[in-house]
């Protein structure tokens, strides 16, 4: 299309134009949906989650989420929410909503492969994408076409529930100068970054939330990385490591989820869908910003209140562990061609973007940023 036919029909030709040039031009009403909209009836759900119930932001957003579900359909669609051990243990939310016992969920795709491998790609991989891109990959990229592909087996659906940004690299008791210093470490890391840890000659050891500040405390473990400075902060770690390192190399951008039986999201009529659908598009939106806001306010209180060293990790220590990242993925989708496919839609999605990120975004950080 030339220049001069785009400006015509992009913007000459479009809604802004003709609405100034001829008034409203008013389309036909379109009917929504007549075969099973019945405005009378209520619809009961249950959510489970894989979060404490009301834990910081990924949990609050699980009850926010049903509120403005609740509004949306005026009390239409009702949908009580558990928190992990409520109704069922929180790793086993993934089964329950698949068996129809819950018709949603709300947590993380990498804690569900155990049950397809694929998964995990769905929330991040180690030097993987920032929340920025893996939105544009999920939203505008095809990424999510693949997801649905990839939880079809277990007649879910998921969704978008928003994205942790990059998180800090973790909290630990002996400085990190070279990748020899990893040799030995113990330390509190799941998932792929915990394997790349392994290759590193480091200990990954899983241990669950309310065991790991007695853990660092006791020197159990030399290290540990959670979330970011608010829920870190909540934690106490501040009080008890003396480095804080970053970035998150192992969780550049989490990409958290909701999920919801499919056959429940289909018996629903079609703007209660279209209204669940859009509600974890505003929690998408509104995770992300939390935390943002949150991590910086709380940054600075570890800061004041404490004399922990914020420090980077060493530029090589960091091409180090990305090459131990790619090995590790290469054996984790060796025989599994569903994470082959989701792999490698993944890499060339970065690929291509990235020129574009690091000559906008990146230069504005380095360059801009005070
Ligand atoms: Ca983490």
């Amino acid at each position: 299309m030339k220049r001069k036919d785009f400006l015509k029909k992009g913007i000459l030709g479009g809604l802004g134009a003709s609405a100034l040039v001829s008034g409203c031009t008013l389309s036909e009403p379109k009917s929504v949906e007549s075969s099973n909209l019945n405005l009378n009836k209520i619809h009961h759900w249950k959510m489970v989650t894989t979060w404490p119930p009301n834990f910081p932001v990924v949990g609050e957003i699980a009850t926010k989420m049903v509120d403005w579900i609740h509004t949306m359909s005026g009390g239409r669609l009702q949908i009580d929410v558990y928190g992990g051990g409520e109704l069922v243990p929180a790793l086993e939310s993934f089964d329950a909503v698949s068996i129809g016992a819950a018709q949603m969920g709300c947590g993380a795709s990498y804690y569900w492969g155990g049950k397809t491998k694929a998964a995990q790609f769905f929330t991040c991989i180690p030097f993987g994408m920032n929340a920025q891109q893996m939105a544009s990959w999920l939203i505008a990229g095809g990424g999510y076409e693949l997801w649905k592909e990839v939880y079809e087996p277990f007649n879910l659906v998921p969704f978008l529930g928003g994205n942790t940004g990059v998180q800090m690299g973790g909290w630990f008791n002996r400085e990190i100068n070279d990748i020899k210093d990893l040799k030995g470490l113990k330390m509190r890391i799941p998932g792929v970054g915990g394997k790349v840890l392994q290759k590193a000659g480091g200990a990954a050891v899983l241990i669950s939330g309310s065991e790991i500040y007695t853990s660092l405390e006791r020197g159990v473990i030399d290290a540990t990385e959670w979330i970011g400075p608010y829920h870190d902060y909540k934690m106490g770690f501040h009080r008890i490591a003396k480095y804080y390192y970053t970035p998150g190399w192992h969780e550049t951008g989490s990409q958290l989820e909701f999920f919801a039986n499919k056959t429940a999201l289909e018996k629903l009529p079609k703007d209660l869908q279209c209204i669940v659908e859009t509600a974890t598009m505003r929690a998408q939106s509104w995770v992300l910003a939390e935390f943002d806001a949150k991590n910086g306010f709380y940054l600075d209180k570890i800061k004041s209140e404490s004399d922990v060293e914020i420090k980077n990790f060493p530029k090589d220590v960091l091409l180090n562990l990305n090459e131990k990242t790619k090995e590790t993925i290469e054996e984790m989708i060796a025989n599994d061609s569903l994470s082959q496919k989701v792999y490698d839609h993944f890499n060339a999605f970065r690929k291509r973007i990235n020129p574009w990120s690091k000559l906008t975004e990146k230069v504005f950080y380095n360059s801009l940023m005070k």
